[in-house]
């Protein structure tokens, strides 16, 4: 083997910018596409959109200032011409590209403006014999000051000085039908002459399957590892008892749908296990999880467990805890509310009641939780609208000893601390069960992915007699016509919601926006109780307003996106989206969302401020056309890709850089079922699959 090429510290700073830090991430630096200099295409065959390469002799070379400095060629073979355009040029291309010159260049033919043309095509001068490459140029990924020559060094010397090893067992390669690794890398960098220009543009080719592949492997891997862990880890077994369960399905005024039966069963399961439950339950907006929720904490609440019940905003937890409390007072439990509205003595005395015990359910948000409260025999956690946290955020939680909720929360993970002295032994080792619910519909793929370290149950039928929504999208050239809409909504005693414009830029903006709207409402609504409720409102403030509404005494609700989660008031049938071309998929499903949860047909007005971007227009068409959440956020992952549908970009979990789970779904299927087998039958290999993808990338480079 060669010694490994010496590098500069420039070149090995820009490197890192492209994510290469070890040596060996040179090797999954893999081409971004590929030109085609083997053959040379007549340039009177091209057609707009042929990316090949021409050979001919330039019979025109001229600068033109408008509409700006460019510089123009004409290239001629065999009579036919072509065009080549320059807007950034150095003399010497200029030079290069003189009057007279043979030279051959590549790039996508378009329709121009002189008649058929390449943009800034990659040039080079030849004469008669220069031999055509014998095989495609991979074409790779790079950032300014890096050229595609030295990058393509360094990957070439990789490739030379580097063992490819095998990190695959055979039976798995075999039963897989996966191709070897190294001949997979090797192929890609140097495709052979033979092989198919379309099958690696279209990353079909049997080595860019082994490699993405490889790819959703190492995050299976991961994500199962932890999957797999926690059958090591003790929780209390609390299996159903059917005392407290049974009473609360034979007291609601309402059936349990199918689909409720079926994941509250796959939750009771889980609960009865000695190992905490890592579950998931996924249901559209109005699907009914909150029953299911409380069918889960009456279960270990029954085996004299507590629950803890968190909420990501203080109207949803409070909305949860009156509906509990409703619930459960034929049952003689009364839940602990735990809200930053309390009074310093009303929240010790909440504390109290839990720590001692006296209280075996608590409800409240995220971050109060998160103080100091401490239990004293935790079963349960359960987080409602767990999508407002990133994937980042939930594994960081995780990792970092459970929700942190209590004692027993933190038990068994290492984090022992002073205040877990005094638990009882069998308590000290064990943690608490973790239900989280979200109605963000996850595409399957995603939640194959990026929830692999959970196990989810799916809500996949609505309640019965649900009329969908009617959606209606209105320029705000008609705003006159929808104020008029609300007037006859609330005048004939419904309800309805005014939601504020979306200020990305600023809160304070935002703050303004949505009083300057209650305003303009009020004075255009004299004869209708008119409220305001945004993220500013003290709780306190906030728990009026919203209970005012539900009683009925507000008829029309101004509101900023803090409804958006959960809000349930059945009698709401009109909802207004003031310029909803702002707002994302996600966030105007789960707004609407919002009506729709009672007798009467509901409305939904998707008001927007032309002219729309092209994004703002493919988002209203879809909320327009659908109103199944899982085809929405089908089309959203389409739109966005994974990265914006999970929050995850900016909390920098790491994303897939060759698969794509849209269209590779057999591929995820194929890694999901192989991370179990591997971990199972071949844990050094997984260890070793691992650290080629996921090794911490330390300075390696510079060893
Ligand atoms: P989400 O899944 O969005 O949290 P909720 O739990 O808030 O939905 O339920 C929405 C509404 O549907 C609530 O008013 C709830 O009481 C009602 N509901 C739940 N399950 C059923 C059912 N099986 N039949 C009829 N209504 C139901
Ligand atoms: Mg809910």
């Amino acid at each position: 083997m060669k010694p490994p090429a010496k590098i500069s510290p420039a070149t090995l700073a820009r490197l890192a910018k492209l994510g290469i830090h070890h040596r060996s991430d040179l090797l999954l630096h893999l081409p971004l596409r590929y030109e085609d200099e083997t053959h040379l295409a007549p340039i009177a065959t091209l057609q707009p959109g042929m990316n090949v390469q021409v050979q001919g002799v330039i019979t025109h070379s001229a600068v033109a200032f408008r509409p700006r400095r460019t510089l123009v060629c004409r290239l001629q073979d065999n009579g036919s011409e072509l065009y080549l355009r320059f807007l950034n040029f150095y003399p010497s291309q200029q030079k290069q590209l003189a009057e007279g010159k043979q030279i051959r260049a590549v790039g996508e033919a378009r329709m121009g403006y002189y008649g058929l043309e390449m943009v800034h095509p990659k040039c080079r001068a030849v004469d008669d014999d220069t031999p055509l490459q014998p095989s495609l140029t991979p074409v790779y990924p790079t950032t300014a000051g890096l050229s595609q020559a030295v990058l393509r060094k360094l990957i070439v010397n990789a490739l030379d000085t580097l063992p490819l090893a095998e990190t695959l067992p055979d039976v798995l390669l075999q039963k897989m039908k996966l191709a070897g690794f190294a001949d997979s890398v090797r192929l890609l960098h140097n495709p052979p002459p033979d092989v198919s220009a379309a099958s690696l543009e279209q990353r079909s080719h049997a080595a860019w399957r082994r490699i993405k592949f490889d790819e959703l492997l190492a995050q299976q891997l991961s994500m199962r590892a932890y999957h797999r862990e926690r059958g090591k880890r003790a929780a209390p077994k609390l299996a159903p008892q059917h005392r407290l369960t049974a009473q609360l399905i034979k007291d609601l005024p309402f059936a349990l749908t199918s689909a409720q039966q079926k994941v509250y069963a796959e939750i009771g399961r889980d609960l009865a296990q000695p190992h905490p439950m890592q579950r998931l339950l996924l249901g559209d907006v109005g699907s009914g999880k909150t029953v299911v929720a409380a069918l889960a904490a009456l279960q270990v609440i029954e085996n004299g467990y507590q629950v803890a019940f968190m909420a990501p905003t203080e109207i949803l937890a409070e909305q949860h805890y009156l509906k509990l409390r409703d619930w459960l007072a034929p049952l003689g439990i009364a839940p602990v509310w735990l809200s930053g509205s309390l009074k310093k003595k009303e929240k010790q005395l909440a504390a109290e009641r839990i720590a001692s015990g006296e209280t075996l359910l608590a409800i409240g948000t995220h971050a109060l939780f998160q103080e100091q409260v401490s239990f004293h025999q935790l079963g349960l956690t359960i987080v409602d609208e767990q999508h407002k946290f990133g994937v980042q955020q939930r594994l960081a939680l995780r990792n970092k000893g459970k929700l942190d909720v209590g004692r027993a929360a933190s038990t068994g993970s290492g984090h022992a601390s002073a205040r877990h002295v005094g638990l009882k032994p069998d308590l000290q080792m064990m943690e608490p069960h973790q239900l989280m619910m979200s109605a963000t519909p996850i595409p399957r793929t995603l939640a194959m992915s990026y929830y692999a370290d959970l196990d989810v149950s799916v809500i996949d039928e609505l309640p019965p007699g649900r009329m969908p929504v009617v959606t209606k999208l209105a320029s705000d050239t008609r705003r006159e016509e929808v104020f008029a809409k609300v007037r006859v909504a609330c005048l004939e005693g419904r309800q309805a919601y005014w939601v504020c414009p979306l200020i990305d830029e600023s809160e304070a903006l935002q703050l303004q926006t949505a009083i300057e709207t209650h305003e303009t409402l009020r004075a255009a609504f004299p004869e209708l109780k008119v409220g305001l409720a945004h993220g500013k409102l003290d709780s306190a403030e906030k728990a009026r307003v919203m209970a005012a509404f539900k009683a009925g005494e507000l008829q029309l609700l101004v509101a900023t996106t803090v409804i958006e989660v959960g809000v349930d008031v059945p009698n709401a049938s009109l909802m207004v989206i003031d310029h909803a071309e702002r707002m994302g998929l996600a966030q105007l499903h789960q707004l609407r969302g919002r009506v729709g949860r009672g007798v009467a047909q509901s409305l939904c007005i998707l008001l927007y401020q032309q002219p729309l971007s092209e994004l703002a227009r493919a988002r209203l068409k879809i909320i327009f056309e659908n109103s199944d959440g899982f085809v929405i956020a089908q089309q959203d992952l389409q739109l966005r890709g994974p990265g914006e549908l999970l929050g995850a970009r900016q909390s920098g979990v790491a994303m897939l850089r060759f698969a794509d789970i849209g269209t590779d779904e057999d591929l995820l299927n194929h890694a999901r079922q192989a991370a179990d087998e591997l971990l199972r039958d071949f844990p050094d290999a997984a260890q070793g699959h691992l650290q080629r993808w996921m090794a911490n990338k330390h300075d390696y480079l510079h060893a």
